[in-house]
């Protein structure tokens, strides 16, 4: 699909792709002309519909992912002197929560098929200070949940989901989010849904639930009769407005993507064989929601280019494993992590994509893959 001088260049496909419409901006209408701007009535409603998508484990909305990461720790009691065993092939806020907690995040490697925190490296990793593990569904893939529960309770450690990637995931028809004593779900705009900016913490025990209330708002229930010291970390109920329209739009958003990935998967197959290009595993009884559909390809950086190129553009999440980031300068040996930041490159598979547009990706990726592999 390369134009041709003189002829139209033809539209970009978007990586990602964001979908506000005229409720959302109702809801926030709605809430603006209610007066009440901040935490109130609608972030009340919004932790209680969300609550049903976690088999109504009490929820607490704070103002991003991250937000829920760090409150949902510290109310689960780790922190200073603390160890937590985190993957470092995810977003750097993974391991950002644990250190703003004053704990120590310990880097584990990956598995190389679904690219989630490895049980067996999590195993080598635990320590005398070790409190927590902390794994992520990485790209809306479960992680290995069973396993990664057992080994917790067999050391006595708390299980922490990293779940902002993975809004309506399950495991066996469970979803995430109810596995750990504590989750933590982001609603920034690149995520399966948004409000904005937010996250929720999705806690397993109402008196930890009860903690990072207090925590987000100052350490207060009652107005100026504060308990602990705390943040402000409110969600507003403008955001609130939007999530809680966006949540009901996810079921739908969800299960295109899931279209999408199978569109993918069907339109890749061949190349996949031919090419040595990597396609999305799935493991047994886990669902999936594509937050991203990411191949491994030779000559990754090639192939980025070259779909660019023709308009399609392509993720690469994450390039840089966190440990090595100059935040954490750290010198480790993980060597699927180090394998799958040089190898992994995210398609569009967000429910904006129209099918002319889906199509196009499969085209792009296998011409792309067919020039990087033949030079
Ligand atoms: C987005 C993200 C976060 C942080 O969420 P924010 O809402 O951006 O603070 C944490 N972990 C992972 C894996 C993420 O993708």
């Amino acid at each position: 699909m390369r134009s041709e001088p003189g002829e139209p260049t033809a539209e970009i496909v978007p990586a990602t792709g964001v979908l506000i419409g005229p409720e959302e901006r109702a809801a926030v209408d709605r809430v603006l002309a209610s007066g009440m701007l901040a935490q109130g009535p609608e972030v009340a409603a919004f932790e209680a519909e969300f609550a049903a998508t976690v088999d109504g484990r009490p929820c607490a909305a704070v103002n991003s992912g991250t937000s829920a990461l760090l409150l949902g720790l510290l109310a689960a009691g780790i922190g200073q002197g603390d160890e937590v065993i985190v993957p470092s092939f995810s977003f750097a806020a993974t391991a950002n929560a644990v250190a703003l907690a004053g704990a120590t995040p310990v880097f584990a490697d990956v598995d190389p098929q679904y690219l989630c925190l490895d049980p067996d490296a999590v195993l080598a990793a635990i320590g005398p200070r070790t409190a927590a593990i902390m794994p992520v569904h990485l790209y809306g893939h479960p992680a290995a949940m069973d396993r990664l529960g057992e080994i917790a309770r067999r050391h006595g450690l708390a299980l922490v989901e990293d779940a902002a990637q993975a809004h309506l995931a399950d495991l066996a028809g469970r979803p995430v989010g109810t596995f750990g004593e504590i989750a933590a779900f982001s609603f920034y705009p690149t995520k399966n849904m948004t409000c904005g900016e937010g996250g929720i913490v999705v806690c397993a025990d109402e008196a930890v639930a009860r903690r990072v209330r207090l925590l987000r708002n100052q350490g207060m229930e009652r107005r100026y009769a504060n308990e602990i010291v705390g943040y402000n970390a409110r969600m507003t109920d403008l955001h609130a407005a939007i999530g809680r329209v966006q949540l009901r739009r996810l079921p739908g958003w969800t299960e295109q993507r899931r279209v999408n990935a199978a569109f993918l998967t069907a339109g890749l197959g061949e190349v996949a064989e031919r090419a040595g290009l990597v396609l999305p595993a799935v493991a047994p009884e886990a669902g999936p929601v594509w937050h991203q559909y990411t191949v491994r390809a030779p000559e990754r950086d090639r192939v980025v280019a070259a779909m660019a190129g023709v308009g399609v553009q392509t993720g690469v999440y994450y390039p840089t494993p966190i440990h090595r980031l100059p935040a954490y300068g750290l010198d480790l040996d993980l060597p699927v992590t180090a394998a799958a930041s040089r190898e992994v490159v995210s398609l569009p598979v967000h429910p904006a994509l129209t099918p002319a547009q889906r199509e196009r990706v499969v085209t792009a990726l296998t011409q792309a893959i067919e020039e990087a592999v033949a030079a």
